[in-house]
């Protein structure tokens, strides 16, 4: 595996306590921990804003996970449930720039919607959403409000572009990339269930944890998109980014957590060492 730390980097692994870490997780955080380089920094945050998924054990299995395996991060884990906070104040900044609408949509109504318009741009993240709250008066969305109806906030994709203007972002595989965040129309910024999401508060964390190369697999490449709008309009700088491929298993299909075979605890228990499965998820002692 190429060691690519020449330059002393800040990188980060972030993985979610919804399961236990598979040889892919593996993988992107020996990742990480290479590309940090040994004049740089390797830190850990768990993405635990999803409280139904996010499991104690799982955290518990997390850290367990990567000691076995030799990777050593810096103190201070940042978990993200204890911060938000930091994520209501970006939302703020947001919506003082008039950027964030709220949105009362239930998925139903959504797919309703898009059944009957008959035109429905896919983005990455499933169908756009078609733009129903967007145009509510503010003295209903208010009352609605003010009556606790159950509400996400939406960032107004078109406004956000016109004043964030044209950005790239450069990844160190595949160089400059224009930014294209309108792929994903008006993104959820704070969920109905919880008050960030996976986009905002990824942002905000990689600007307060002071990311330099944020390493992660390439089914999120498309995210980045999203990531840099929010740093132009949050004010924020712009790190590095680094998208690794996917392992996949003999079929040829991508590893998730449901792979429990190739979790790294069952290799463990079934009396694999750590070199082993480092070197089966590409790392040869390094
Ligand atoms: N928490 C995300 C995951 O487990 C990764 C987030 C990121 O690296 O941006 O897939």
């Amino acid at each position: 595996m190429a060691k690519d730390g020449q330059r002393g980097a800040v990188t980060r692994f972030a993985p979610s306590p919804t399961g236990f870490l598979h040889l892919g997780h593996a993988y992107s955080a020996l990742f990480a921990g290479s590309l940090a380089g040994e004049a740089g920094r390797f830190l850990l945050r768990i993405e635990d804003i999803d409280r139904g998924r996010c499991r104690p054990e799982y955290e518990a299995a997390i850290y367990r996970d990567l000691e076995w395996l030799g990777l050593g991060w810096e103190a201070g884990v940042r978990r993200q449930s204890e911060h938000m906070d930091d994520y209501a104040r970006a939302l703020e900044t947001l919506d003082g720039a008039g950027l964030l609408y709220p949105c009362f949509c239930t998925r139903a109504a959504i797919r309703a919607e898009i059944e009957r318009s008959g035109a429905a741009p896919h983005g990455p993240d499933g169908p756009v959403y078609p733009g129903i709250c967007r145009g509510l008066p503010r003295a209903e969305t208010q009352d609605r409000i003010a009556a606790g109806e159950a509400h996400a906030l939406r960032l107004d994709m078109a406004r956000a572009a016109v004043r964030a203007g044209p950005l790239a972002w450069h990844d160190r595989e595949r160089g400059k990339i224009e930014a294209r965040p309108e792929i994903f129309g008006d993104v959820v910024l704070a969920r109905k269930d919880t008050p960030t999401s996976y986009h905002l508060a990824v942002t905000v964390d990689d600007h307060i944890q002071g990311i330099t190369l944020v390493t992660r697999g390439e089914d999120l490449l498309e995210a980045s998109h999203v990531h840099r709008l929010l740093q132009a309009l949050l004010g924020f700088g712009t790190p590095e980014y680094r998208h690794h491929g996917l392992l996949t298993d003999d079929t040829g299909q991508r590893l998730a957590k449901r792979h429990d075979s190739l979790s790294i605890r069952s290799l463990r228990e079934r009396g694999h060492t750590s070199e082993e499965v480092r070197a089966m998820a590409g790392f040869e002692i390094v």
